[in-house]
Parts: C-alpha cells; structure tokens; sequence
C-alpha cells in the first residue's frame, strides 16, 4: 500500500481528493488536523475529537520536549499512548517556534542556540535533535527543521533560510524514524519565485514522503500567503500529499485546497472559541454579544455537533459571560467540528464533480472576519517583546 493515493483531481481547479495510509489508520484528504500543540486540543477530548471525524492530530516538537520533556513521554511509551490517542499523529520539527517564540537565538551550521521561552535555559535544537525527538515522540508524520525567517526579512536573509533548510532537510533524510514514521520536507522561500523553486527543486530531488509550504502564518497578508502558496505547488510531485502549515480561516482552507493543498493545522478554531466567538458557514459570530441574550437558536441551524443539538446561543452567552469553562468547551466544539464539516464538504463535492460550485457559494455567504484574520496572525510573537512573548504562549 502506496502512503498516498491520489483519487481524484477536480476539473476546475487544482483541487485533489486523496488517501493517506499509515500504519495507525487512514487518513481521508484534503483533511484538517486539530492541534494539540501540548499533546492536548485545547478544551477538546479525544472521544470528542473522535465523534467529529478527526483523523489524525498534531503535535509539537519545541514545546513538548520544554514540558513534559521527553523522559517522561518516553517512559509512558510515546506520545500516543501518554495522551491516548491511537490515530496518526503529525509532529512539527519545532524549527518555527525556535523562530518564533524562543528568547535569544544564534544560528549555527548545525542547528539553533536558544533560551527557553520559560525559563530562559540553554537549548539546542538542529535537525539531529528535532528528528530524534519525534522518533522519540513516535508520529507517524515528522517534518523536516528548517528555518523561518520573518515574511519581512531581507533578501538576503530568505536566501540564506533556503540554504540552511536545505541542507538541514537532507540531514533530517538520513536520521533514524519510529517505526513506520514518515517525513515531510519544507519548502521555505517566501514570495521570491526563484527560491521557491530551488527550495521545492532540492528538496524534491530527496524524495521526501510529503511536502510542505512553509514560511506561511507568519503574518504575511493573505495576498502574500496565497500566492508563496501557488509559487511552491508547480513544482511539488502530484503523487505526494501538500500541507500548508499554519492555515486558515475556512475561506481561506477552500481557496488553498482550490490551489492543490490537501493538509491544513491552524489554532484558529480553538482560539477564537476562547475569545466567545464562533465560525459558522456565514463567517463569525460573537456568541459573547448582547444579541445574543435572548436567542434561543443553536449557534448555528443544521449543526450536527453536540453544542448545537443541545444548547441555544442565550445559554452558551451566558457561560462565557459568567467564565463556565463548558462555554469555551461548547464552542471549541463547535467551531471544531465546523471545520471537519467544511473539510467534509469538500472531498464531498470533489468526488461528486460540484467542487466549483461549493468554492463560488462558499465566497459568496462566508464573509470573512478582519479580526480573524488579525488573530491568525497575532500568535506570531517574535515582534513582541521577550515579556509579552511569555505571557502569550
Ligand atoms: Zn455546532
């Protein structure tokens, strides 16, 4: 059994519908991955990630190996099972968030010198140390370390993050895996065609598992985001699965998987549900808003999820305004289990020939939220200062 198989390429786009297969189950795609960046999804468990289709999660290198640390993962036997969750996991190399969130860092050729994001300790994470630490986590998806510079760095910089990734993947290649684990290489290059090209080129040529666009989510406009999208994908193998890391608002997951993506993380579900906002296929709702106080309607009609068929928007109002944890429960619920649905309808109208349709109704009745779209790109932190940076994570 091929790890990929690609079903069927709609005929109005580039749109694929496809099949992951790995040794903890199938994995239907284009396919949205909760994360649980902390070996938990926010607010969410596993029987409920279960009921709402999830086939496979993420995890997270960087912060997993901070706290609990991995003694302790590997003593309970790996990830899986510390957490109990039996389906395909994904683990990021951790390479962003040494970008992103830790405190002083130098480059080396080998890796990355950095402080803790907690306790300000020395740690060193290179592409050695990020494979061997998911091997040790036992993913069934390890992605390769590379380096994510800042979408508005110089171009010498982007330059030398291509380089460095490069040369960091093909070190990952090489490094032993968990049994039956595979990897991913990561396109970086920003919006420069010519780097983007050289950085799938290469890494193509090391005949990775799986491909992903990275050096999204980096609070880029969407303009820039769609388009580091469309300059990578040319040049990925059709036979291979794409994950754009990162991604997005539901609008934005249809318009990428109109682009040839079949992969997508994105904390947007689960964070904005903390701030008493929820997505429905209108865009997002303020379940927090005084309009809401005597509306005894679900948060959205014809949800299946188990907010919706059994709480009205008036009682979940007030949760969130009297702090009922089962507030920000029910809506993480909610809006999880709407980005299931969507990635559902999706491989739905592929299959069925009517993706055009689903893509023009979809732009037409979502309108997207500015501040949404603000929040995607508020929990890149490395602009912030350092106690800002600690108070956020
Ligand atoms: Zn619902």
């Amino acid at each position: 059994m091929s790890f990929f198989e690609l079903l069927k390429t709609d005929g109005s786009s580039k749109a694929r519908l496809g099949r992951i297969t790995t040794t903890r189950g199938v994995i239907d795609t284009p396919v949205f991955m909760p994360v649980g960046t902390q070996a938990s999804v926010k607010a969410i468990d596993p029987r409920e990630l279960d009921e709402m289709g999830t086939q496979i999660l993420l995890g997270n290198t960087y912060h997993l190996s901070i706290r609990p640390g991995l003694e302790i993962i590997q003593a309970a036997g790996d990830l899986h099972k510390f957490m109990n969750w039996n389906l395909p996991i994904l683990t990021d190399s951790g390479g962003f968030q040494v970008f992103s969130l830790a405190k002083i860092r130098k480059i080396r050729a080998h890796g990355v010198e950095f402080r803790s994001h907690l306790d300000g300790s020395l740690l060193f994470l290179g592409p050695r140390e990020a494979m061997e630490v998911q091997r040790i986590l036992g993913s069934d998806i390890a992605m390769v370390f590379d380096e994510c510079p800042a979408h508005n760095c110089s171009a010498q910089e982007a330059n030398e993050a291509v380089e460095r990734t490069i040369t960091w993947a093909k070190v990952c290649r090489e490094q032993p895996r968990a049994p039956g684990q595979v990897a991913f290489g990561i396109v970086q290059g920003g919006i420069d065609p010519k780097l983007r090209e050289h950085c799938a080129r290469e890494l193509v040529a090391m005949d990775f598992e799986g491909y992903a666009v990275g050096g999204v989510s980096v609070g880029e406009p969407e303009p820039e985001m769609m388009r580091a999208v469309e300059l990578a994908e040319p040049f990925l193998p059709a036979e291979k699965p794409r994950y754009a890391m990162g991604l997005g608002t539901p609008a934005q997951l249809v318009e990428l998987v109109a682009r040839g993506i079949d992969m997508f993380d994105c904390v947007l579900p689960t964070r904005i549900a903390r701030n008493g906002t929820a997505f429905t296929y209108k865009g997002t709702v303020s379940i927090k808003a005084g309009f809401n106080k005597m509306d005894f309607r679900p948060i959205e009609e014809d949800c299946e999820c188990y907010a919706c068929k059994n709480f009205t928007r008036a009682y979940l109002r007030h949760l969130l305004n009297v702090n009922e944890i089962l507030g920000l429960r029910m809506l993480s619920v909610h809006n999880s289990f709407m980005y299931m649905k969507v990635m559902r309808d999706i491989r739905a109208h592929i299959a069925a020939g009517t993706f055009r349709e689903f893509r023009e109704m979809f732009a037409r009745t979502y309108v997207p939220s500015q501040k949404v779209l603000a929040g995607r790109q508020g929990h890149i932190l490395s602009t912030l200062p350092v106690s800002e940076n600690a108070a956020a994570i």
